[in-house]
């Protein structure tokens, strides 16, 4: 089922690295992850040749694996510290999830996209990568497991659910893309010690719909 990781692979990883440096990510321990990590394992064979592009590609049911970009910004916010209580909503292909794991994270993803969590769930596996991956709606959140250091939102929110800010632990943060269907502002929310919470907004960009109960 995996691909080999070609010295070629290993190359274009370089210089990806490069570029999102070049764009603005300074958090090596993010790079780091970036470099280590095989993303066209994540990528249908189609798209082997362009999987070290900073773009995002099609991983089926409509949906899409992040750009690489997007997914440092989003894990750059997180701040990540090893062994992180980190809830991902939006498993898809499992590379951001991948990320978060190979930073120290003790990861719980959900995902509602059936098809979806079966293949991610046996691509981890079969990378030896260790998380909790359910199947459900994650704009309720994953009270099971809660609460949670950090969540990031892997799709697009019209809000912020209510559930995720209950499942977030004091100091804890959220992050999230709040907008419309076409475009969407990334916020960094933090769960203060008298329960207020601090909302940062950020740059724009566009991610496939969060769908769900408090969703769209
Ligand atoms: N983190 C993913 C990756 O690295 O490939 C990004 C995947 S894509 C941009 C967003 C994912 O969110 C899709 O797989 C979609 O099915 C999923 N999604 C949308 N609404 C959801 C919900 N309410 N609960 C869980 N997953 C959801």
């Amino acid at each position: 089922m995996l691909e080999q990781d070609t010295y070629k692979d290993k190359g274009a990883r370089r210089q990806l690295v490069n570029e999102l440096r070049e764009k603005g990510i300074i958090d090596e321990k993010v790079l780091d992850a970036i470099h280590r990590i095989p993303r066209h394992q994540f990528i249908h064979k189609d798209f082997r040749s362009h999987a070290y592009l900073d773009k995002a590609f099609p991983i089926g049911e409509g949906q899409t694996i992040s750009q690489p970009y997007t997914v440092a910004f989003q894990t750059q916010l997180l701040h990540i510290e090893k062994g992180d209580k980190i809830l991902e909503i939006g498993t898809g292909s499992g590379y951001q999830a991948a990320v978060l794991i190979e930073m120290g994270a003790e990861l719980t993803s959900i995902e509602r996209q059936e098809k979806l969590y079966h293949k991610t769930s046996k691509l981890l596996k079969a990378m030896q990568y260790e998380a909790a991956l359910i199947l459900g709606d994650g704009s309720k959140g994953y009270e099971a497991s809660g609460p949670y250091d950090k969540i990031i939102v892997t799709a697009g929110a019209p809000r912020v659910p209510e559930s995720l800010l209950q499942q977030l632990k004091v100091g804890g943060i959220l992050i999230i893309p709040v907008g419309d269907s076409k475009v969407q502002t990334m916020h960094t929310i933090i769960k203060k010690t008298d329960g207020s919470v601090e909302n940062i907004t950020l740059s724009q960009f566009r991610f496939v719909p969060l769908i769900g109960n408090q969703a769209w």
